[in-house]
């Protein structure tokens, strides 16, 4: 149904009104539209022979649009009778010419021929290529008509892909652009191949009235080539649609218009609508009758229709149990088949080339997008790294300046620990020092004394040296202090302090006892030399009293004096032994206790 419909359309293609020539020219054009249909050899030969071809005539047409109008009858013709490679050359000669005369219509019109040829043998992406230059020559002149034909023929090609919805919108574009163009004769065929293709999307039922319009249209339009395709259609629709009785009456009546006015597509169009009927009702001789008949016309003419008609030709005589005449079928359709093999596959790749275009169009737009997601994405998460890492930043920066801080702050503590530490080693030393001494006279303490003295003990164990050690105690202090005070007690104190380490050497250990009792242990000195510089140290008292506040002081103080012999302690108790023996005897003198062991027994 569709084939025949669509290419019953595209012969409507060029059927555009030829203009007729002027003058004596004006006749032979008659006689060729009137030939074309019945005897299109006939007015093909007269053709050739207004244009010039057969021979060089001087009664050849010159005037180049004359020319053009002249080709594109000639084209149609060629067309109707299959020979496309001709109709090819007229279609390039008419190119030619109206580039030629920078006529864009012309132009227009030739690259539409071409198109509309390479769709007749299949090859609809490169008639595409051609429709949509002449549609893009086209679009925003004033060649309204001319546009509107393109749209078709664009619609046409998608439909012949299978593409029917875009066929459907091409289709309502040339329908607009026919009734911008306000031309009946165009609104009518559009709203025609709009009804067809609309039978394919939603069915025969959906595209009925439409087509009953189209009729309508037709009739009051006087235009049989619109009426006999309208009659065709309708046929065709009330016998998909199972409408038999209706059918019934229509597709006779259809096919009586069609052979008195129609061409031989829709000739063989209508029969094959015609048989599918017979054979719907059931009437397989006569549906047999009609698709012999139909093939008959279609046969080397309208390749499409020939096949469906052999298919179906071949199916019927295998039902009706003929299966020779059915074999002879498939042998002529396998020849036909070999014969259009190569050139469906061409058409294949170029259809499948065109729909490889668009998809990878619209991958490619995909991709872009795809690509936009991923650069957005990876824009997100950039940011959040750089966020994240300038967050780690912070903080590590934070720690360092923690960190360093807490090393200045640990270094600052260390050097004052160190200083601390130095301050009280100091300290301690002054304290150990101090510990050592006796603050008042600067001289040694007990436990000083007591300490260095085991050092002395052992120099006089080793080498045998003498050590003497003297105990010394103020006479009649008490009272000094209950004069003079204390302070004066003190000043004598220390004064004399000063005339004992005067007095002894400076390895000599001199300590301060008690109070106002000293204690002098002198190593490597005998009692004897002990004693001298006692009673040197007596004298210088008493020629030289202490100083004090209250003017010089005479002291006077009783001596102990004992020679060592191996330990300290018993040595001061001796000493201490002689000197209160010394207080005894009445004060201001010297008792010396030679060692026990050299002592007289008695
Ligand atoms: P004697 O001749 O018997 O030793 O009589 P004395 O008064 O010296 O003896 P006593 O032991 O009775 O008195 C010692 C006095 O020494 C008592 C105390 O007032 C005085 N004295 C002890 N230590 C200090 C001191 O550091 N400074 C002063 N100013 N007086 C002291
Ligand atoms: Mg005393
Ligand atoms: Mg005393």
């Amino acid at each position: 149904m569709r084939a025949f419909a669509l290419l019953a359309a595209l012969l409507m293609l060029s059927a555009a009104p030829v203009a007729v020539e002027p003058g004596d020219r004006a006749e032979q054009m008659q006689e060729v539209l009137h030939l074309r249909s019945e005897q299109p050899e006939a007015a093909l030969d007269l053709l050739d022979h207004v244009l010039g071809q057969d021979d060089p005539d001087p009664g050849a047409e010159t005037d180049p649009e004359n020319l053009a109008g002249l080709y594109r009858l000639r084209i149609m013709l060629l067309r109707g009778q299959g020979n496309y490679a001709l109709a090819m050359t007229d279609a390039d000669r008419l190119g030619q010419l109206a580039q030629w005369l920078g006529n864009v219509r012309l132009e227009a019109q030739a690259l539409l021929m071409r198109g509309t040829i390479e769709a007749e043998q299949g090859h609809y992406g490169i008639a595409m290529e051609q429709f949509h230059s002449a549609r893009q020559l086209l679009e925003g002149t004033d060649h309204l008509e001319q546009l509107a034909v393109v749209y078709n023929a664009i619609g046409m090609t998608h439909n012949f892909a299978d593409d029917r919805v875009r066929a459907r919108d091409y289709f309502e574009l040339a329908l607009a652009t026919a009734r911008q163009a306000d031309d009946d004769f165009l609104i009518a065929t559009y709203k025609g191949n709009v009804a067809n293709v609309l039978a394919a999307i939603e069915g025969p039922d959906a595209a009925l009235p439409m087509q009953r319009k189209v009729l309508a249209m037709g009739e009051r339009l006087g235009d049989v080539s619109i009426r006999i395709l309208a009659l065709a259609n309708i046929c065709d629709l009330l016998v998909d649609s199972g409408d038999l009785d209706e059918a019934d009456r229509a597709c006779p009546h259809a096919m009586a218009e069609i052979d008195s006015f129609g061409g031989s597509r829709l000739r063989a169009g209508i029969r094959l609508a015609v048989g599918k009927l017979r054979s719907a009702q059931d009437r397989p001789d006569e549906a047999l009758e009609v698709y012999e008949d139909g093939l008959q016309i279609a046969r080397g003419v309208v390749p499409t229709v020939h096949r469906e008609l052999l298919v179906l030709l071949a199916e019927m005589h295998d039902r009706m149990g003929q299966p020779g005449a059915a074999v002879d079928r498939y042998r002529e359709l396998i020849l036909l088949r070999d014969e259009n093999l190569e050139r469906d596959r061409q058409a294949m790749v170029e259809e499948l080339e065109v729909r490889y275009q668009v998809d990878r169009s619209a991958a490619e737009l995909q991709l872009l997008r795809l690509d936009a997601d991923l650069q957005a994405t990876r824009i997100r998460l950039r940011n959040a790294l750089l966020i994240a890492l300038a967050i780690v930043l912070i903080i590590t920066s934070a720690a360092a300046v923690v960190a360093l801080r807490a090393h200045r702050l640990q270094s600052r503590l260390r050097e004052q620990l160190a200083a601390r530490n130095n301050e009280l080693e100091q300290a301690v030393t002054r304290i150990s020092k101090l510990a050592r001494r006796d603050p008042l006279t600067g001289l040694l303490n007990r436990r000083a004394l007591e300490e260095m003295a085991d050092q002395e003990l052992a120099r006089k164990r080793r080498y045998g040296t003498p050590l003497s050690l003297l105990i010394a105690d103020i006479d009649h202090f008490k009272p000094i202090n209950d004069r003079h005070g204390h302070a004066v007690g003190d000043e004598i104190l220390e004064g004399l302090g000063r005339r004992l380490r005067e007095s002894f050497r400076t390895s000599d250990l001199i300590a301060r006892w008690g109070g106002e009792e000293f204690l002098c242990l002198l190593p490597d000195t005998s009692l004897e030399s002990a004693a001298a510089a006692i009673e040197r140290l007596r004298a210088d008292l008493k020629k030289h009293p202490l100083e004090t506040g209250v003017g010089p002081l005479h002291i006077r103080l009783t001596f102990g004096l004992v020679e060592v012999e191996n330990e300290l302690h018993a040595a001061i108790l001796r000493a201490d032994q002689a000197m209160y023996e010394g207080k005894a005897a009445g004060r201001d003198r010297l008792v010396s206790r030679p060692n026990p062991a050299q002592e007289p027994h008695g």
